[in-house]
C-alpha cells in the first residue's frame, strides 16, 4: 500500500480560505494536520518562517514542501499536479471518459447546491463540480443576515456546508475541479475538466455564478469580508454609523451608495473619471443625497491600498487623485496627489463577470455582458437555455437580483426543469427500444 504524503495546513480563526483548503483535502479523502495560529505567536512565527515570510493563512505543506495559500493550492489542483503530489492521480488516458452521469451541475454556490438537493431527491444522482470557488461567493462573508430561516443570521461558510451536507444526503456527489468545456455537438454532452477528467452527461445545469470584480490592490485579500465587501445590500448594515467608501461609477455604484446612506455616517464615492457612467436616474438620486449631505463624491480618484486588520476591520485607505482622470495611470505626474482617507468600510461596485467561458461554442445564448439567457416567463421550463438539456440558474443568469435566496429559487427550478427533461429523454429512449425489436422481426 502506498503511503500518503504528510499534509499540513496552518489555519486561523474566521478564515474562509482556510476552510476551503480543508474542504479540498476532505473531498479527496486525504488526511491532514492543522495548526491554528490564532493567538499563538510561536506557531505564527513558525508558519511565517516556513512560508518564506508570508503572513497569511492558510499555508499548505505536502511532505515539508511549501504549496502556498488557497490560490496556489487550488491552481495546482486545477492542473492535476496536486493529485500527483498526493499520489492519488487517476490513471485514465487523456480524453478517456471517466464516467457517464445523468446530470452534471457546474458550481457549488447556493444555486448549484439547491439544484443538487432537488436533483438528488429526484434520483438524478447529480455530479456537482465545485469550480475554483468551492461554496461560491457566500463563503466570502462571515454574516448572512437575510437568508430566510436564520433569525440570528448565519455565516456564509456554515450555510454552504449545511447545504453540501443536505445535498450529499440525497445522493449528490461533489467533485473538485473546474469545467473547461461542454461539447453540445454530441449527446450525451461531453464535459471536460481543466485537470483532464472527462465525463458525459444527459443534462447540465450551469450554476457557475458571477464573480464580483476586484482591483487587485494591497490589503484586498486580507480585508475581504472584514470591512471590504462587494455586496452593499448584504453587508452594509454591519457598518452602521461608519463612514463608507463606494468604489465605482456605474449604476451599481450609484445604487449601492444610495442604499448605504441608510446606515452610514457619510458615504463617499470614489470614481476614476470626471463623469459617471450610470444612468441619469441613478445620478439624480445620488445628487439628491449629496444635497442632503449624506453622500460626497470624489471624482478622478482611485483607491490604491486598503489598511486595517481582520480583527479591527478597515481603518483607512490610500487614494490618488488627478484632475485629468485615471490617476493610477498618472502616478508619475507631479499633479497626482496621494493621500490617506479614514473610512470604516469599503464597497467595490465595479461590476461582475459571469463565469460562462466553458459554455462557449455550445450555442447557449448570452447577453452582451456574458450572462446566460434562459426562457424565463411563466410555467415550466423557465431555466431552459437555447440548447435543450442545458439549464441556467443563479447569478450566472440573474444580473439584477444576485442574492442567495434568489439563486436558491432558481437552482430549485433548474433541477425540476432538468428532471422533466431527463424523464422525457428516458421515455423517448424506451420507446425506441420497444420499436427496435419489432423492426428486427419484420
Ligand atoms: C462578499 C459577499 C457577501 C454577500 N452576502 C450576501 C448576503 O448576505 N445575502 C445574500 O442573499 N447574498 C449575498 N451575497 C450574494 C450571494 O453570495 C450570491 O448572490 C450567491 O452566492 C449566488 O449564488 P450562485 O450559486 O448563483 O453563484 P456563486 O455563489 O457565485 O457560485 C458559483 C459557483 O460556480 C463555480 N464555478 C464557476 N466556474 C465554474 C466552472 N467553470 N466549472 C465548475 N464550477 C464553476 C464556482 O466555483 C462556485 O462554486 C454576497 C456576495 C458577496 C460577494
Amino acid at each position: 500500500m502506498s503511503e500518503q504524503p504528510r499534509v499540513e495546513i496552518y489555519t486561523k480563526e474566521d478564515c474562509p480560505y482556510c476552510e476551503k483548503a480543508k474542504d479540498l483535502f476532505d473531498s479527496k479523502d486525504v488526511e491532514y494536520e492543522t495548526y491554528n495560529v490564532t493567538g499563538d505567536d510561536d506557531l505564527f512565527e513558525e508558519m511565517v518562517e516556513r512560508a518564506d515570510g508570508r503572513k497569511t493563512a492558510p499555508e499548505v505543506f505536502i511532505d515539508d514542501e511549501l504549496i502556498g495559500g488557497w490560490d496556489d493550492t487550488s491552481a495546482l489542483d486545477e492542473t492535476g499536479e496536486l493529485d500527483e503530489k498526493l499520489g492519488i492521480a487517476d490513471d485514465t488516458e487523456d480524453g478517456e471518459v471517466l464516467e457517464h452521469r445523468k446530470l452534471i451541475i457546474a458550481g457549488t454556490g447556493i444555486a448549484g447546491l439547491t439544484a443538487a438537493i432537488y436533483a438528488g431527491r429526484s434520483n438524478n444522482e447529480p455530479l456537482v463540480i465545485e469550480g475554483d470557488e468551492p461554496g461560491g461567493q457566500l463563503t466570502l462573508t462571515t454574516d448572512v443576515a437575510n437568508y430566510p430561516g436564520f433569525p440570528e443570521g448565519i455565516s456564509g461558510p456554515e450555510l454552504v456546508n449545511n447545504m453540501k451536507e443536505q445535498a450529499t444526503q440525497f445522493g449528490a456527489e461533489l467533485e473538485n475541479g473546474i469545467i473547461e468545456s461542454v461539447d453540445s455537438d454530441q449527446r450525451p454532452f461531453r464535459v471536460e475538466l481543466t485537470n483532464g477528467d472527462v465525463y458525459t452527461a444527459d443534462a447540465v445545469i450551469a450554476a457557475s455564478g458571477a464573480s464580483a470584480r476586484t482591483l487587485g490592490i494591497p490589503g484586498e485579500d486580507e480585508l475581504m469580508g472584514y470591512g471590504l465587501s462587494t455586496c452593499a445590500t448584504c453587508d452594509g448594515a454591519f457598518f452602521r454609523g461608519e463612514d463608507m467608501l463606494v468604489v465605482g461609477g456605474g449604476d451599481a455604484a450609484m445604487e449601492e451608495a444610495t442604499f448605504l446612506t441608510k446606515f452610514a455616517d457619510t458615504v463617499y464615492i470614489a470614481h476614476r473619471r470626471d463623469e459617471f457612467r450610470a444612468e441619469d436616474y441613478w445620478v439624480d438620486r445620488v445628487e439628491e443625497k449629496v444635497e442632503e449631505g449624506e453622500i460626497e463624491i470624489m471624482k478622478n480618484t482611485e483607491v490604491i491600498e486598503l489598511h486595517g486588520s481582520q480583527e479591527e476591520g478597515v481603518d483607512h485607505v490610500t487614494l490618488v487623485e488627478n484632475d485629468q482622470g485615471h490617476p493610477t495611470d498618472r502616478l508619475d505626474d507631479p499633479e497626482t496627489e496621494e493621500f490617506d482617507f479614514d473610512v470604516g468600510a469599503v464597497f467595490f461596485a465595479i461590476g461582475h463577470t459571469p463565469n460562462t467561458d466553458y459554455l462557449e461554442g455550445t450555442g447557449v445564448e448570452m447577453d452582451a455582458d456574458g450572462y446566460l439567457k434562459t426562457k424565463g416567463g411563466d410555467g415550466g421550463g423557465q431555466t431552459e437555455t437555447h440548447v435543450p438539456g442545458i439549464f441556467g440558474a443563479g447569478d450566472v443568469v440573474d444580473y439584477h437580483y444576485q442574492q442567495a435566496v434568489t439563486a436558491a429559487g432558481m437552482g430549485s427550478k433548474a433541477a425540476l426543469d432538468a428532471d422533466e427533461y431527463l424523464e422525457d429523454l428516458e421515455r423517448a429512449d424506451s420507446s425506441i427500444e420497444e420499436v427496435e425489436p419489432a423492426a428486427a422481426d419484420d
